[in-house]
Protein backbone atom coordinates (compact mmCIF):
# COMPACT_ATOMS: atom_id res chain seq x y z
CA UNK A 1 0.00 0.00 0.00
CA UNK A 2 1.13 3.42 -1.33
CA UNK A 3 2.29 5.85 2.11
CA UNK A 4 -0.02 8.13 3.26
CA UNK A 5 1.55 11.59 2.63
CA UNK A 6 0.19 15.52 3.75
CA UNK A 7 0.15 17.82 0.96
CA UNK A 8 0.41 21.69 1.59
CA UNK A 9 -1.10 24.30 -0.88
CA UNK A 10 -0.86 27.85 -0.16
CA UNK A 11 -0.74 30.85 -2.41
CA UNK A 12 -2.51 34.27 -3.04
CA UNK A 13 -6.24 34.50 -3.26
CA UNK A 14 -8.10 33.67 -5.83
CA UNK A 15 -5.15 31.36 -7.05
CA UNK A 16 -7.06 28.30 -7.22
CA UNK A 17 -5.91 26.43 -4.83
CA UNK A 18 -8.91 24.69 -3.34
CA UNK A 19 -9.62 23.83 -7.40
CA UNK A 20 -6.15 22.20 -7.35
CA UNK A 21 -6.58 20.50 -3.64
CA UNK A 22 -9.82 18.84 -4.21
CA UNK A 23 -8.99 17.39 -7.89
CA UNK A 24 -5.92 16.48 -5.72
CA UNK A 25 -7.74 14.91 -2.57
CA UNK A 26 -10.39 12.86 -4.99
CA UNK A 27 -7.38 11.36 -7.14
CA UNK A 28 -5.90 9.87 -3.70
CA UNK A 29 -8.97 9.62 -1.76
CA UNK A 30 -7.68 11.94 0.38
CA UNK A 31 -9.52 14.49 3.15
CA UNK A 32 -9.59 17.69 1.84
CA UNK A 33 -9.53 20.43 4.27
CA UNK A 34 -10.30 24.14 3.19
CA UNK A 35 -9.03 26.71 6.34
CA UNK A 36 -9.67 29.80 4.40
CA UNK A 37 -13.54 28.72 5.24
CA UNK A 38 -12.74 28.27 8.60
CA UNK A 39 -11.48 32.17 8.75
CA UNK A 40 -14.70 33.19 6.88
CA UNK A 41 -16.49 31.24 9.52
CA UNK A 42 -15.07 33.36 12.31
CA UNK A 43 -15.84 36.09 9.98
CA UNK A 44 -19.05 35.76 9.59
CA UNK A 45 -20.19 35.17 13.76
CA UNK A 46 -18.38 38.71 13.95
CA UNK A 47 -20.00 40.43 11.45
CA UNK A 48 -23.60 38.97 12.57
CA UNK A 49 -22.32 39.94 16.54
CA UNK A 50 -21.33 43.25 15.18
CA UNK A 51 -17.62 42.83 16.28
CA UNK A 52 -16.48 44.08 12.65
CA UNK A 53 -17.74 46.51 10.66
CA UNK A 54 -16.06 48.79 7.50
CA UNK A 55 -15.48 51.77 10.28
CA UNK A 56 -13.75 49.80 13.46
CA UNK A 57 -13.16 46.14 14.92
CA UNK A 58 -13.41 44.84 18.65
CA UNK A 59 -10.53 42.97 18.84
CA UNK A 60 -11.09 42.16 23.01
CA UNK A 61 -14.74 41.42 22.05
CA UNK A 62 -13.37 39.52 18.96
CA UNK A 63 -10.78 37.62 21.27
CA UNK A 64 -13.33 36.59 24.40
CA UNK A 65 -15.54 35.18 21.73
CA UNK A 66 -13.13 32.47 20.55
CA UNK A 67 -14.23 30.32 23.39
CA UNK A 68 -17.73 30.35 22.24
CA UNK A 69 -16.67 29.44 18.80
CA UNK A 70 -17.17 25.73 17.18
CA UNK A 71 -15.75 25.38 13.47
CA UNK A 72 -16.68 21.79 12.74
CA UNK A 73 -16.51 20.45 9.05
CA UNK A 74 -19.24 17.87 7.81
CA UNK A 75 -18.78 16.04 5.30
CA UNK A 76 -21.85 16.07 2.63
CA UNK A 77 -22.56 13.09 0.03
CA UNK A 78 -24.12 15.28 -2.40
CA UNK A 79 -21.99 18.21 -2.72
CA UNK A 80 -19.08 15.23 -1.89
CA UNK A 81 -16.88 18.34 0.03
CA UNK A 82 -16.72 18.52 3.71
CA UNK A 83 -19.09 22.21 4.74
CA UNK A 84 -17.98 24.13 7.39
CA UNK A 85 -20.62 24.53 10.17
CA UNK A 86 -20.73 27.36 12.52
CA UNK A 87 -21.77 26.38 16.05
CA UNK A 88 -23.68 23.59 14.01
CA UNK A 89 -25.09 25.41 11.54
CA UNK A 90 -23.91 24.95 8.03
CA UNK A 91 -22.59 28.09 6.68
CA UNK A 92 -20.69 26.82 3.33
CA UNK A 93 -22.90 29.01 1.53
CA UNK A 94 -22.74 32.46 3.42
CA UNK A 95 -19.13 33.18 4.19
CA UNK A 96 -18.88 32.54 0.29
CA UNK A 97 -20.37 36.68 0.28
CA UNK A 98 -18.52 39.58 -0.82
CA UNK A 99 -19.31 40.95 2.79
CA UNK A 100 -17.21 38.09 4.63
CA UNK A 101 -14.54 38.50 1.83
CA UNK A 102 -14.14 42.10 2.63
CA UNK A 103 -13.84 41.46 6.39
CA UNK A 104 -11.90 38.11 6.66
CA UNK A 105 -8.91 39.57 7.04
CA UNK A 106 -9.70 41.64 9.61
CA UNK A 107 -10.04 38.88 11.96
CA UNK A 108 -7.24 36.30 10.41
CA UNK A 109 -4.20 38.84 11.78
CA UNK A 110 -5.49 38.63 15.30
CA UNK A 111 -2.64 35.99 16.75
CA UNK A 112 -5.22 34.86 19.37
CA UNK A 113 -7.57 33.74 16.93
CA UNK A 114 -4.73 32.06 14.69
CA UNK A 115 -3.72 30.18 18.00
CA UNK A 116 -6.45 28.93 17.96
CA UNK A 117 -7.32 27.77 14.18
CA UNK A 118 -3.53 26.74 14.01
CA UNK A 119 -4.43 24.40 16.57
CA UNK A 120 -7.37 22.90 14.96
CA UNK A 121 -5.99 22.65 11.63
CA UNK A 122 -2.86 20.45 13.06
CA UNK A 123 -5.28 18.20 14.55
CA UNK A 124 -6.43 17.58 11.09
CA UNK A 125 -3.27 17.31 9.85
CA UNK A 126 -2.46 14.80 12.06
CA UNK A 127 -4.70 11.84 10.59
CA UNK A 128 -1.89 11.89 7.61
CA UNK A 129 -3.49 11.36 3.65
CA UNK A 130 -4.49 15.20 3.89
CA UNK A 131 -4.46 18.12 1.13
CA UNK A 132 -5.02 21.38 3.58
CA UNK A 133 -4.88 24.74 1.62
CA UNK A 134 -4.41 28.40 2.99
CA UNK A 135 -1.49 30.85 3.69
CA UNK A 136 -0.05 28.96 6.53
CA UNK A 137 0.16 25.66 6.09
CA UNK A 138 3.54 24.60 4.12
CA UNK A 139 5.44 27.69 6.93
CA UNK A 140 3.17 26.82 10.38
CA UNK A 141 0.24 24.08 10.14
CA UNK A 142 2.51 20.85 8.70
CA UNK A 143 5.99 22.06 8.00
CA UNK A 144 6.86 18.53 7.40
CA UNK A 145 4.21 18.24 4.79
CA UNK A 146 5.92 15.81 2.26
CA UNK A 147 4.58 18.02 -0.59
CA UNK A 148 4.11 21.98 -0.41
CA UNK A 149 2.81 23.99 -3.33
CA UNK A 150 3.06 27.54 -3.36
CA UNK A 151 -0.02 28.87 -5.74
CA UNK A 152 0.44 32.33 -8.32
CA UNK A 153 -1.39 33.85 -11.10
CA UNK A 154 -1.63 37.56 -12.22
CA UNK A 155 -3.84 39.71 -10.34
CA UNK A 156 -6.02 40.22 -13.31
CA UNK A 157 -6.02 37.12 -14.42
CA UNK A 158 -7.18 35.86 -11.15
CA UNK A 159 -10.17 38.89 -10.36
CA UNK A 160 -11.47 37.63 -14.07
CA UNK A 161 -11.47 34.31 -12.77
CA UNK A 162 -13.20 34.63 -9.32
CA UNK A 163 -15.46 37.12 -11.02
CA UNK A 164 -16.88 34.81 -13.63
CA UNK A 165 -17.06 32.21 -10.72
CA UNK A 166 -19.51 34.92 -9.11
CA UNK A 167 -21.37 35.65 -11.81
CA UNK A 168 -22.20 32.31 -12.13
CA UNK A 169 -23.38 32.10 -8.49
CA UNK A 170 -25.72 34.63 -9.16
CA UNK A 171 -23.55 37.11 -6.75
CA UNK A 172 -23.48 40.66 -7.86
CA UNK A 173 -20.58 42.41 -8.16
CA UNK A 174 -18.17 44.48 -10.17
CA UNK A 175 -14.57 43.73 -11.84
CA UNK A 176 -13.25 46.23 -10.11
CA UNK A 177 -14.72 45.40 -6.76
CA UNK A 178 -13.50 41.84 -7.02
CA UNK A 179 -9.93 43.12 -7.47
CA UNK A 180 -9.83 45.36 -4.89
CA UNK A 181 -10.99 42.98 -2.73
CA UNK A 182 -7.83 40.42 -4.07
CA UNK A 183 -5.27 43.16 -3.51
CA UNK A 184 -6.70 44.37 -0.38
CA UNK A 185 -6.66 40.15 1.26
CA UNK A 186 -3.06 39.92 -0.78
CA UNK A 187 -1.84 42.68 1.20
CA UNK A 188 -3.05 42.12 4.58
CA UNK A 189 -2.36 38.22 5.01
CA UNK A 190 1.49 39.18 3.42
CA UNK A 191 2.30 42.11 5.69
CA UNK A 192 0.50 40.83 9.22
CA UNK A 193 2.81 40.10 11.92
CA UNK A 194 1.15 36.77 12.69
CA UNK A 195 2.03 33.95 10.00
CA UNK A 196 2.09 35.92 7.44
CA UNK A 197 1.70 34.44 3.68
CA UNK A 198 5.15 32.78 2.59
CA UNK A 199 6.70 30.26 0.40
CA UNK A 200 7.82 27.74 2.42
CA UNK A 201 11.70 27.51 1.08
CA UNK A 202 10.99 23.79 0.28
CA UNK A 203 7.25 24.74 -1.79
CA UNK A 204 7.18 23.97 -5.86
CA UNK A 205 5.83 27.16 -7.00
CA UNK A 206 2.85 27.01 -9.14
CA UNK A 207 2.26 30.20 -11.44
CA UNK A 208 -1.15 29.37 -13.08
CA UNK A 209 -1.49 32.42 -15.19
CA UNK A 210 -1.17 30.58 -18.49
CA UNK A 211 -2.15 27.20 -17.11
CA UNK A 212 -5.68 25.27 -18.06
CA UNK A 213 -6.87 23.05 -15.21
CA UNK A 214 -5.68 19.39 -16.47
CA UNK A 215 -2.39 21.09 -16.88
CA UNK A 216 -1.51 22.51 -13.60
CA UNK A 217 -3.65 18.83 -12.48
CA UNK A 218 -0.81 16.74 -13.84
CA UNK A 219 2.00 18.90 -12.67
CA UNK A 220 1.17 18.70 -9.61
CA UNK A 221 0.38 14.64 -9.50
CA UNK A 222 3.76 14.20 -11.31
CA UNK A 223 5.13 16.09 -8.18
CA UNK A 224 3.12 13.64 -5.95
CA UNK A 225 4.05 10.91 -7.79
CA UNK A 226 8.09 11.83 -7.68
CA UNK A 227 7.30 12.73 -3.85
CA UNK A 228 5.84 9.36 -2.94
CA UNK A 229 8.52 7.01 -5.00
CA UNK A 230 11.39 8.20 -3.36
CA UNK A 231 9.60 7.75 0.35
CA UNK A 232 8.96 4.11 -0.74
CA UNK A 233 12.66 3.83 -1.97
CA UNK A 234 14.14 4.89 1.12
CA UNK A 235 11.81 2.90 3.08
CA UNK A 236 13.07 0.09 1.17
CA UNK A 237 16.84 0.83 1.29
CA UNK A 238 16.04 1.01 5.32
CA UNK A 239 14.59 -2.26 5.46
CA UNK A 240 17.31 -3.85 3.51
CA UNK A 241 20.09 -2.23 5.52
CA UNK A 242 17.69 -3.91 8.77
CA UNK A 243 17.78 -6.66 7.40
CA UNK A 244 21.70 -7.28 6.44
O1 LIG B 1 -8.59 30.83 1.13
P1 LIG B 1 -9.57 31.96 1.29
O2 LIG B 1 -9.41 33.04 0.26
O3 LIG B 1 -10.98 31.50 1.42
O4 LIG B 1 -9.17 32.60 2.70
C1 LIG B 1 -9.86 33.71 3.23
C2 LIG B 1 -8.94 34.49 4.15
O5 LIG B 1 -8.66 33.72 5.32
C3 LIG B 1 -7.59 34.88 3.59
O6 LIG B 1 -7.61 36.08 2.86
C4 LIG B 1 -6.73 35.01 4.86
O7 LIG B 1 -6.92 36.28 5.46
C5 LIG B 1 -7.35 33.98 5.78
N1 LIG B 1 -6.58 32.74 5.84
C6 LIG B 1 -5.47 32.69 6.65
N2 LIG B 1 -4.79 31.51 6.81
C7 LIG B 1 -5.19 30.40 6.19
C8 LIG B 1 -6.30 30.45 5.32
C9 LIG B 1 -6.96 31.64 5.14
O8 LIG B 1 -5.09 33.69 7.24
N3 LIG B 1 -4.54 29.26 6.38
Amino acid sequence: MEPKINIAIDGYSSCGKSTLAKAIAKELNYIYTDTGAMYRAFALFALQNKLISSEERDVPGLIRSLKNLYITFRYNPDSKISEVHLNGQNVELEIRSIQVSNHVSQVSDIPEVREKLVKQKQRIASSRGVVMDGRDIGTVVMPDAEVKFFMAADKQVRAQRRFDELMSKGVETTISEVLGNIEMRDEIDTNRAADPLRKATDAIVIDNTTLTLEEQFEFAMRQIDSAVSQIEKKSLELSDSVEQ
